[in-house]
């Protein structure tokens, strides 16, 4: 039996896109809300602050799973471990009740392949609430891709944790019930569930709209300290789509990552190895500080303008060209070849000026997302312009 179809969990296209509608499924959304009111039921039982204790509990450990294993081990492969941690991790990452590890790595590896672009599978140009909930209530993400994530899809024991990911929720939920009885599965399990998807969910939403951006990159992604703090070190994500294969994403000792300094631990202890660490040369380039063009957000904003003239927005990219560093970024991306070409566009009015421009801009995103150094501005002899900001 092969991995691709051992999993019985959908097909996609050979660009790894889904193609389907992009309906809510409000059938299947009803347990999603059903978990949000669970822990209502609350002020009509006894609750004692063991409950509580217990969600806070399962809240920490629950998110470094997905942390840990689902974001930083099973989509970026930040560091290594051997088989029987990895399927601890991945059996722990379900208790999050965020499916199976294969359908959420090999989502959020899309999210980095086409971050901002129509093929971003969660991006906040569609809207904060598709970004933050709505893409998981669609019909199109159902299924996975098993094409994007073929080095895990391998394992049968993660086929397995794959199919059956409601066998870790409903065994945390009934320790719960036995530990604490209707207090313990409320509050313990159902509240800390919501947290844990809210916190999880902010990621994908507040991480691309608030926070201060520290590198050039050519998406929305944003530094926040109280993301952070609430997802245990994610929330330094415009770091993290600079270097997403690097295995800390608070880049500075003041950038609050628990994550990192949990894995540092198993590392210590032998459990995982090969932690990747930033290269530091790379940690001082592309800084908008420095004066860095910032194409992520200037294409954000133009995209916008462009969409209120009303003009057709064509996505411009161009084929991979470059090793190097520039695999260590773009480690699980691969781009597809180019569509169109701005010389396509007309130039007859207002909107065809716009969508030339953000053609442009594409076309320039799309050069800095396989090359950082294009972003880059000399560090070591900056000129006057450059000093002054
Ligand atoms: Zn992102
Ligand atoms: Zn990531």
């Amino acid at each position: 039996m092969t991995a691709t179809t051992a999993v019985p969990v959908g097909t996609s296209n050979d660009e790894g896109v889904e193609q389907s509608a992009d309906r809510t499924d409000w059938v299947a959304a009803i347990p999603f809300f059903g978990v949000h009111l669970a822990p209502l039921a609350a002020f009509f039982v006894s609750v004692t602050w063991q409950d509580w204790l217990l969600c806070g509990v399962l809240y920490v450990t629950r998110m470094f799973f997905i942390t840990a294993g689902y974001h930083r081990y099973f989509s970026h492969r930040s560091y290594r471990m051997g088989r029987v941690a990895q399927f601890v991790m991945a059996f722990g990452g379900t208790t999050a009740v965020q499916k199976g590890p294969l359908w959420w790595a090999s989502h959020h590896r899309l999210h980095h392949r086409y971050t901002d672009l129509d093929e971003d599978v969660h991006s906040p140009r569609d809207g904060i609430w598709w970004s933050h909930v709505g893409w998981i209530l669609s019909t199109k993400f159902k299924s996975t891709d098993l094409t994007t994530i073929k080095d895990f899809s391998k394992f049968p024991e993660l086929r397995f944790i794959e199919r059956h990911s409601w066998i870790g929720p409903w065994m945390v939920a009934v320790t719960c019930f036995l530990i604490g009885g209707w207090g313990g599965l409320l509050i313990g399990f159902f509240l800390s569930t919501v947290l844990l998807w809210h916190g999880t969910f902010l990621v994908n939403s507040a991480a691309h709209l608030f926070g201060r951006r520290r590198y050039a990159t050519p998406d929305t992604s944003r530094n926040s300290l109280v993301i952070a703090i609430i997802t245990g070190g994610e929330g330094w994500h415009n770091n993290h789509h600079y270097l997403p294969a690097s295995v800390r994403q608070g880049f500075t000792w003041w950038e609050f990552d628990p994550t990192w300094y949990a894995l540092k631990g198993l590392a210590a202890i032998r459990v995982v190895r090969d932690l990747k660490d930033p290269p530091a040369r790379l940690l001082t380039q592309a800084r908008v500080v420095d004066g860095a063009f910032d194409i992520g957000m200037f294409r954000s904003h133009w995209e916008r303008a462009a969409k209120v003239t009303g003009a057709p927005i064509t996505d411009v990219r161009a084929q991979p060209t470059a090793a190097g560093d520039v695999d260590y970024q773009s480690e699980h991306r691969t781009d597809v070849a180019t569509t169109a070409s701005p010389t396509d566009e007309p130039l007859s009015d207002l909107s065809g000026l716009m969508c030339r421009a953000l053609a442009c801009a594409d076309q320039l995103a799309d050069a800095t997302r396989r090359n950082p150094q294009n972003a880059t501005v000399t560090t070591t002899d900056p000129g006057p312009e450059l000093t002054a900001q």
